[in-house]
């Protein structure tokens, strides 16, 4: 089997997406690039018993490489996001509350805070809604979320987020969660005060170096 040290990797960032309640049972998925495509959590496994072989290894184009459980039903999401962003070595796909509401009202959510844009990018954009596990929500995420930010909402269904590595993309998911949070709260006290156009342009500098780095 290929990819020992990977698969635990997908599996332990699986099991951290679970204890930081940014997603509920098996629902989520989280994936890491390879050089021969992809290893995905598989479907269905609730993600305490995932074992290594039990994660699927997937080319770009989906075809099943080695594994013999179900890849994640939202296995093209992921594929897209490699495809269209060389920068992007894993993926991760959750539910979390209040991200998800934010999916669900179909609402983006802006730079509003000055580590927002450095590591999460310009906006969390809407991506318009598709049927899970079609290729027209990988389409549609990977198009919304653009090379400008390292995350996109799922209309009326949760979040994606990427990174140079696992760290980077559960680093930008907590972010998300986060800033969704305190968004709320903000909107509660009158309203985010828009950043100066040079802090916004000098995040979105650092953003890109961090990108492309
Ligand atoms: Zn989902």
């Amino acid at each position: 089997m290929k990819y020992q040290a990977e698969r635990e990797l997908v599996i332990k960032y699986a099991v951290e997406m679970e204890d930081r309640d940014l997603t509920v049972g098996t629902s989520g998925n989280v994936s890491m690039r390879v050089d021969d495509g992809a290893i995905i959590t598989p479907s269905t496994i609730p993600y305490k018993e995932i074992r290594p072989e039990d994660c699927c290894l997937l080319d770009l184009e989906g075809g099943v490489l080695e594994g013999e459980k179900i890849p994640s039903v939202e296995h093209k999401v992921h594929l897209e996001c490699y495809k269209a962003r060389s920068d992007v070595n894993a993926v991760i796909h959750a539910h979390p509350t209040v991200a998800s509401a934010f999916a669900a009202a179909r609402i983006p959510l802006p730079a509003f805070l000055d580590e927002f844009g450095v590591y999460v990018g310009d906006e969390v954009r809407v991506a318009e809604y598709a049927i899970s596990g079609t290729v027209e929500i990988a389409k549609s995420a990977v198009d919304t979320m653009g090379e400008t930010a390292n995350a996109v909402f799922l209309a009326s269904h949760g979040m994606v987020c990427v990174g140079r590595d696992l760290a980077g993309a559960m680093h930008v998911a907590r972010q998300v969660e986060r800033g969704a949070q305190i968004y709320l709260w903000t909107k509660m006290l009158g309203g985010p005060v828009d950043l100066p156009e040079d802090s916004k342009n000098l995040f979105a500098q650092v953003f890109a170096f961090y990108r492309t780095r």
